[in-house]
């Protein structure tokens, strides 16, 4: 009997994480910094450099056609429309697992089938599951399947703008796309307090954009930021060495902070620390000893902090929860989650920004959010009121190296045109 092979699967959400992982892994690697306007990335296997070529193949010898993957379609069922049996398609099945499982190939994605005329059984099919990659599936004489990468640009731009309702309106009316608050928001964590952005404030701010063929595909590395608010004005600058990287402030001191300020990404508060506050389910004064963080359910919940899960536990009031010791001094608990995330369990050690669970309404909640507590020598503070002792600065013996870096970044951004409300138009040429 033949063998069927094993591809009764859907696509699930969590593929989409997948995917997005390896995309982040992707960046990562093909990642790097130069002081120059534009820099071209010197990668192996380009494929696409030419013209007339698509997918590594030439366009006039080879006939393409895509098709869309539908939801809870399987590949299976797609790769028999084109004539291609089973067991070529176990074959690419199991040659694919150490290049790019086909189960990862993602339903709402196009595949491209690779034909030597219009009449032809396809030979290949081509699936692309980020700007910079795609895996072609070979089939002709041998199965191959083969991870490719596109050649691809970075410059360095730059953007400013003034609050006049929100941060986040602020970003979009100058041209840039939600992603990048995150990103400037981690640059600039420690100093500035993003939940109490007022009208005035100001940013710029210095980074990568990578471009395919001209087109402008995602944000890189943020280089430098700048902010202005009514208590000052703060720099965050990125270095990377051999012993350091991330963001510095000018004087070197590291501006991530040993507390993230919110468990949640992209939330907002719903209900502040109060200690005399009206629960909304009990309907009687009852202190609100926690913060919560509106979010839908099933969005990630991250460790504020490094730390060991000190109880993974439920009770009626407070649902799924989670109770995380940092130190002497500091404790942080998590509540109403849907679902913890794997592994948690007493006695682990947790990294900040890890997710230990998901947000969810489990126990007394009207809606799925966290009510985050934070507790400092046993007693329930309001986190955002909490002033954390300020980063070691670098080694003396390391700041030089920095201090270049920083001059250069400083200067960059301090040239930037002073925030107007204009959009961000490109460098204009000098007549
Ligand atoms: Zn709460």
């Amino acid at each position: 009997m033949e063998e069927i092979p094993d591809l009764s699967y859907t696509y699930k959400p969590s593929d989409l994480m997948m995917a997005f992982m390896i995309f982040i892994i992707g960046l990562g690697l093909f990642y790097g910094i130069s002081c120059n306007y534009i820099t071209t990335e010197q990668k192996p296997n380009v494929s696409i450099a030419k013209k007339d070529l698509k997918y590594g193949f030439d366009t006039e010898s080879h006939y393409f056609e895509e098709i869309e993957v539908k939801p809870n379609q399987y590949l299976g069922d797609i790769l028999g429309l084109y004539g291609i049996g089973h067991r070529t398609i176990s074959g690419l099945a199991e040659k694919a697992k150490d290049v790019y499982s086909v189960r990862m190939i993602q339903a709402g994605r196009d595949l491209t089938f690779v034909k030597k005329d219009s009449c032809s059984n396809p030979f290949c099919f081509v699936y692309q599951p980020n700007p910079f990659t795609y895996i072609t599936y070979e089939f002709e004489d041998t199965i191959d399947v083969c991870r490719n990468f596109i050649d691809y640009e970075t410059c360095i731009e730059t953007a400013s703008g003034v609050i006049e309702t929100s941060l986040w309106s602020a970003m979009v009316k100058n041209g840039l796309t939600p992603g990048i608050i995150d990103k400037m928001e981690d640059a600039l964590a420690s100093s500035v307090d993003f939940y109490h952005t007022q009208k005035g404030d100001e940013f710029k701010l210095l980074f990568e954009r990578k471009y395919i063929k001209d087109r402008p595909v995602s944000i890189g590395q943020i280089l430098g930021a700048y902010y202005k608010n009514s208590q000052g004005e703060f720099y965050s600058v990125y270095f990377e060495n051999d012993k350091y990287e991330g963001f510095y402030d000018q004087d070197g001191r590291a501006n991530s902070s040993a507390f993230l300020r919110s468990p949640v990404k992209y939330s907002r508060i719903s209900s502040k620390f109060n200690k005399n506050r009206f629960h909304p389910i009990l309907k009687r004064r009852k202190a609100h000893l926690g913060t919560d963080y509106a979010a839908p359910r099933g969005t990630p919940i991250r460790a504020v902090a490094d730390g060991v899960v000190s109880r993974k536990g439920y009770t009626e009031g407070n649902g799924k929860y989670i109770k995380i010791k940092h130190n002497k001094t500091y404790q942080t608990q998590y509540l109403h989650m849907n679902n913890y995330a794997k592994g948690m369990r007493n006695g682990v050690r947790v990294k900040q920004g890890q997710t230990i669970g998901f947000v969810g309404s489990t126990g007394l909640a009207t809606g799925p959010h966290v009510c985050f507590r934070f507790w400092k020598n046993g007693k329930q503070i309001n986190h955002l009121r909490e002033i954390f002792p300020p980063a070691k600065p670098m080694k003396e013996e390391d700041l030089p190296e920095f201090f270049d870096v920083r001059d250069d970044v400083v200067f960059q951004l301090q040239s930037i045109q002073s925030a107007s409300s204009d959009p961000i138009k490109p460098e204009a040429t000098i007549p």
